[in-house]
Order: structure tokens, then sequence, then C-alpha cells
């Protein structure tokens, strides 16, 4: 089955029953100011679980696009992790709950999907008996096969807002798959057991303090990740193998004259590159651009972590605005904003890629400086000013000055990364205030006041005729 078939066949079994299938919404959440991405297929519908606004229809079924920075560093690590990635969704918003979800879920996977029951296994949280009576006594699932977990991976949120237990769905792909530690089991960090769905059963609303009120009416939000469902159902051992990357991993492959599959080192690059790519592409064609904070400062260090991939392939040249032409061709017909925008998307990159590039090689140069230097002293930790430098002159996020120190087994003095950077704010603060005191604008301002005292607008109330306004 491929990406595009079971993409299809989700949103047309959870129509049959009842759901709206909508668009998937932007990766640029509106009107949220707590979360910087679209993280899961939720996201658009918080309003309808919180209560603030009313959705047309209680069932609702998505393919949403999703962005997870906190996974940058599993990408190409594990089998199953990308930043962005595609979450299949059904919704209800105070219309049926887990008496439905379950069955819907359990029906979906082993009926239309097929995949063998007996391989499947659930979570629950810890005190939900109401999710495992459901899976248990009108599923069927033996009650070994359903393991209680705890809050960390059972219990969803997102910031400020409607949350509440989860279910999951696992696949055991088999021991050859797992880490071989006799700890081994669903939760494992490996990738024996692998989550395909988890079902989220939203009862409680989380404030800003962090205190749980129970919700007047009950939701639904499920999530299953596309990529690693068609993993499994396409038979290969990790999501970088199924349809929706090989063209993209072999198109960067193709610029280099390599085959993905051959050594491990350059696989691990094409990865990713192509997992970078997609985040990028999809995020620029949906309105964030490349800067230095918030939003802008991701798709930054994703651009910069992919180039450094590319250059240990040997492209020194811009070439991630090609990979992101692949990107385009391969998901045009189920995303038309990417063919909308190419041109745009093509040129932010490049032009990105251009202005880093120039400083890659030399950045890359002063930290293998520094990390010599730090060998030869018998010093572990990379100086904190050193790092901020790299950051400030050659435009090296953090991270990826950490991530190539501990390539080489260092760290890097974080404290002193921030304190530098401090230090360097408390300057520019400084220069702004005396720039502002001696604007041409600001002294004029600064003498009219002298001149004439504090002034009010009355303009609300007044005409310059003297008249009053009605
Ligand atoms: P994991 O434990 O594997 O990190 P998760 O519990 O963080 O996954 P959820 O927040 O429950 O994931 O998201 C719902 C589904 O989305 C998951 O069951 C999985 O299929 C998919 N998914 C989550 N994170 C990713 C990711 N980084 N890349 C690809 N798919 C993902
Ligand atoms: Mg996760
Ligand atoms: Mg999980
Ligand atoms: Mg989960």
């Amino acid at each position: 089955m491929t990406g595009k078939e079971i993409r299809e066949k989700f949103l047309k079994f959870f129509e049959e029953r009842g759901h709206r299938i909508l668009p998937s919404a932007s990766l640029i959440p509106t009107n949220d100011p707590s979360i910087l991405w679209t993280a899961a297929g939720m996201v658009p519908f918080k309003p309808y679980f919180t209560g603030t606004a009313k959705p047309e229809m209680l069932r609702v079924t998505t393919c949403q696009k999703c962005l997870r920075t906190p996974d940058i560093e599993e990408v190409g690590r594990t089998a199953r992790h990308h930043t962005f990635f595609e979450m299949l969704g059904n919704f209800s918003f105070g219309d049926y709950f887990k008496e439905k979800a379950i069955p819907w879920a359990w029906e979906f996977t082993t009926r239309v999907l097929g995949l063998p029951a007996e391989k499947l296994w659930i979570s629950i949280y810890l005190d939900d008996d109401e999710a495992f009576d459901i899976w248990h006594r009108e599923v069927g699932v033996p009650a070994e096969r359903i393991v209680r977990m705890g809050k960390d991976t059972n219990f969803w949120e997102i910031g400020v807002g409607p949350c509440g237990p989860c279910s999951e769905i696992y696949i055991d792909l088999g021991e050859e798959r797992g880490c071989g530690s006799p700890e081994c089991r669903v939760g494992c960090d490996c990738d024996r057991y692998l989550e395909i769905w988890n079902l989220v059963f939203i009862q409680f609303f989380r404030d800003e303090a962090g205190n749980y009120t129970p919700l007047a009416s009950k939701g639904i939000d499920t999530g299953m990740g596309l990529e690693r469902v068609a993993s499994v159902l396409q038979g290969v051992n990790s999501n970088f193998d199924t349809d929706l990357f090989r063209e993209i991993m072999d198109y960067t492959a193709g610029l280099v004259n390599r085959e993905y599959g051959a050594e491990k080192k350059t696989d691990m690059a094409l990865k990713v590159i192509a997992d970078h790519c997609r985040a990028v592409t999809f995020a620029i064609a949906d309105g964030a651009l490349p800067s230095n904070e918030g939003r802008g400062y991701v798709l930054r260090r994703l651009i910069r972590r992919a180039l450094r991939f590319g250059r240990l392939l040997g492209l020194n040249e811009p070439f991630l605005y090609r990979v992101s032409g692949a990107v385009i061709r391969q998901m045009a017909d189920v995303y038309p904003e990417l063919p909308a925008n190419k041109d745009h998307v093509l040129r932010v990159i490049r032009s990105e890629e251009e202005r880093f590039g120039e400083t890659l090689a030399q950045g890359t140069e002063i930290l293998n400086r520094l990390v010599q230097e730090a060998r030869n002293a018998g010093r572990t930790v990379i100086d904190g000013r050193e790092a901020f430098r790299l950051y400030d002159t050659y435009g090296f996020p953090l991270e990826l000055t950490r991530e190539m120190a501990a390539e080489e087994g260092l760290t890097v003095d974080e404290d002193g990364f921030a304190a530098a950077m401090e230090e360097q704010r408390e300057r520019a603060r400084s220069a702004r205030q005396e720039t502002e005191y001696l604007s041409e604008a600001g002294a004029f301002y600064k003498s009219l006041r002298e001149q004439l005292g504090e002034t009010r607008f009355v303009g609300y109330d007044v005409l310059e005729t003297g008249a009053r306004v009605l």
C-alpha cells in the first residue's frame, strides 16, 4: 500500500462513519501564541475542545502536516522520527467518546490495513479502567497485551489547553528489531515496539498554572503517523525506506553519484537532508521565513543542519533548493500549496544556502581548531565564548556546535554561551538607547516637549474648528 493509498483509506473510513474530511491546516498555528508550530492533528481544533468556538461538524477527519523540533536529533537515529510528518486523525467534539473511538481504531488497523492482531499491543493510562474494559471485553485484546503506562507517555497535553489520558496501539516488529535488553518491552526507545496510533481521550483542561479541570463535553483526538504505518505495510525497516521518502533520498544520492543503503554515514546524511528539506519546504510554503528568532530560527537551524550533512556528502554548492524541488514534485498532488509557492520556496532556501555557505567552511575550521585545543589542554568542554563567536560571526546555531562537538566527544559550556549572548544584548541595548537619543526625530521631539510641556490628544471630542464631536 502506498503512502497515498493509506491516506485515502483512512479518510474514507472515517468519512463513512459520519466524519467530514477537512484539508490540513497550516504548519503555522493561527491565534495561538503558546506554540510555534502545528505539532499534532488536534492543534487547529483546540477551540472546539475548549468550547471557545463552535464546530460546524461534531466529527472530523484530517491528514495534518506536523512539525516537531524536539525530535530533530532523533531523525536518522531512530527508524520512526521526523521533524515534519503527516498525522492522520479522527476527532469528536463532544460527540462520541471511547466506546466508538477504540473499536474503530481496531477495525481500521486490523481489517482495513490488515495488520496481524496478535502482534498488536495496547497501552493505556494508569487508572483508565474504562479504556481497559473496552479493549479487553469488547474488542477482545488479551489482558497481557494491554499495558498500563504513566503520565510521560500516556497523558497528552501541549501547553495550555485541552488534554487527557491516551491509549496507544503498538506493533511488535520482532525480536530482531529490538535492542536485546531483557528490559525491552512496549514503550522501549528501540525499534522493536513501534507506536503507530495514539488515541487521546480529551477530558480535562490544563490552565497556565498547571491545574486540570474536567471539560463539560468530552472529545476524541487521535493521531496515526502516516510514515510509520507505511513502513509497516511496505515491510521495510524504517520510515525512510517507504515510498514517501525514497524518491527524495535517491534524488540527493544521485547528486553525488552515490546510492542509499550502501553505507551507514551516507544514509544518515541522506535521511537528515530529506527530513529537514521536507520540513523547511512545507514551512516556507506556509509562510515561515528564516530569521534569528522563534519560528525563523527553527527554519534556519534545520537548513543549516541539512547543509552540514550535505557537506559530509561533498555537496559544497547550493543543493538543498534542488532537493526541495524533489519534495514538491513528490507531494504536489496532495498539497497544492507546494506547487503554488514553488518559486518562492526555492528562492528562500537558495538564498539561505548562499548566505550560510560562505561561513560554514570557516566556522567548521574554527570549531576543529577549538576541539584540537581543548584536547591538547586535556579539556572536554568547548569555551562558551568561542561557541558564541561561532554563532554570532559564522551563523552556527548553538545546537549545531553542540552536535559537532559531541561527535568529537566534547561538550559546550552553555552557561558561558548564554553569558556572552547576554553581554552582547546589553551592548546592543545601550547602543540603541544612544542612537535613539541622538536621532534627529528624537532630538526634535525632545526639544518640543521641553518647549511645550506635556500635550494631550483631544481630537476624539473636539474638532479643529472648535466644534464638539457628537
Ligand atoms: P514516540 O513515542 O514514538 O516519540 P509520540 O508518543 O511522541 O511518539 P504522539 O504525540 O502520540 O507521538 O503522536 C501521535 C502519532 O504520531 C504517533 O503515534 C506516531 O505514529 C506519530 N508520530 C509522533 N511523532 C512523530 C515523529 N517525530 N515522526 C513521525 N511520526 C511521529
Ligand atoms: Mg515523541
Ligand atoms: Mg510515545
Ligand atoms: Mg504517543
